[in-house]
């Protein structure tokens, strides 16, 4: 068979948690919270399927739910969508990263991504037929450097995409970084697809620059979120993109024959659960910022050096004390033989950075796992 993702295995998240499983180990790896989703929304899902609402959704989601979408759209970034002409409901960020992908990236045609980047955003584009760009980022800080970004501009480039809060190093756009990327796309025709799952999960009183804040870039954007990563249920996989009209026409064109909907029950409990709860996502930072400072300051007993965490619920080690070992080596040696599972950084790369000692450790768990975890890591 000739294979079209020639480049593709089975996804790290995958390997590891399955290595996690087999030997026991402490799971740090893949990011999903170990903790309860909250009761109103369990409940809420109960209800919805008791009561009938098993059905096909309508092909572009549940009205309430894209109401609500619309109203926290409003209240969170300042920004009024039309709830039926610029949201779709999908099944998870991901089939909205495939469906906008699909849906605007011709064969031939660039897409530029920012490495480290999250790894389905490739194959999405190979899919399409499209040729990946890749940009590195800062390999201190993962900051973006425009003028690289500038320079990786062609006249065949289709789209560019972002991530922020950023999987897996945690940086956050700021500002200033919105300005130059307004600057960059302006008099062209470039899509921009903004992925902000980890929107809500931000820390030290910084604010979440959504392009959705910015007008001139939401005009040309893809905004995709997930309701995984907001109400601790990674595993529902309900997630949404926000874009103008003409950009949502396009999209619901692959997403009616991708998917059709998305899983109805869970739109109609979440479609109560933010109206019931608006200010839910509110504490979250607070929330995550407590996990993050008080594992940091355990790591501190250890050899890891962890990397500052700006939003996002990972943290990047530097393990060049302990181990010299190569990434995928180290976090394959890490969960078999000290019982702590990690993912390294390397399947986030075209090009991995030579020398780089990194690893990323999930700290959306109960205290009781960090502490385990923390444990075996001491005797590194
Ligand atoms: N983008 C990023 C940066 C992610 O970290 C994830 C999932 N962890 C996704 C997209 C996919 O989200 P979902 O599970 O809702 O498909
Ligand atoms: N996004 C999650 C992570 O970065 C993994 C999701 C998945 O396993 N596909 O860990």
């Amino acid at each position: 068979l000739e294979t079209k993702l020639p480049k593709v295995g089975t996804t790290i998240f995958t390997v590891m948690s399955q290595l996690a499983l087999e030997h026991k180990a402490v799971n740090l790896g893949q990011g999903f919270p170990d903790f309860a989703v909250p009761q109103r929304l369990v409940d809420a899902l109960s209800r919805a399927m008791a009561e009938g609402r098993n059905q096909y959704a309508p092909m572009h989601g549940v009205p309430a739910l894209r109401q609500a979408i619309a109203a926290k759209t409003a209240r969170c970034y300042g920004r009024e969508v039309d709830p039926d002409a610029e949201i779709t409901v999908t099944s998870g960020a991901s089939e909205a990263i495939f469906d906008a992908v699909l849906a605007v990236v011709r064969p031939g045609e660039e897409v530029v991504v920012l490495d480290p980047c999250y790894d389905c955003y490739e194959p999405a584009i190979d899919l399409a037929g499209g040729v990946a760009v890749h940009v590195p980022l800062d390999p201190q800080d993962f900051t973006v450097d425009w003028q690289r970004v500038r320079e990786a501009i062609s006249p065949r480039t289709r789209m560019l995409m972002i991530n922020s809060p950023h999987n897996p190093s945690g940086a956050m756009l700021t500002e200033g970084d919105m300005r130059e990327l307004a600057s960059l796309l302006r008099d062209t025709s470039i899509v921009l697809l903004s992925d902000e799952v980890y929107e809500h999960i931000v820390f030290d009183g910084a604010r979440h620059e959504s392009v959705l804040r910015h007008p001139e870039l939401a005009e040309r954007a893809f905004v995709v979120s997930s309701f995984g990563k907001t109400y601790h249920c990674t595993g529902w996989k309900v997630g949404y993109a926000v874009a103008p009209p003409a950009l949502t026409a396009e999209f619901r064109k692959v997403h009616q024959y991708n998917t059709f909907c998305t899983f109805a029950p869970a739109q109609f409990a979440f479609a109560e659960m933010i109206e019931h709860e608006p200010s839910h996502h509110e504490q979250l930072g607070e929330f995550y910022e407590s996990k993050r400072d008080r594992f940091r300051e355990q790591l501190q007993g250890t050899k890891l050096r962890p990397l500052p965490v700006p939003g996002g619920y990972f943290q990047l080690v530097d393990y060049s004390a302990v181990s010299d070992l190569s990434d995928a080596e180290f976090c394959r040696w890490l969960t078999v033989e000290k019982g702590v599972a990690a993912i390294p950084l390397s399947p986030f790369y075209a090009r991995p950075p030579e020398g780089q000692r990194l690893a990323r450790l999930c700290f959306a768990k109960e205290a009781a796992t960090l502490d385990a975890a923390i444990e075996r890591l001491k005797a590194l």
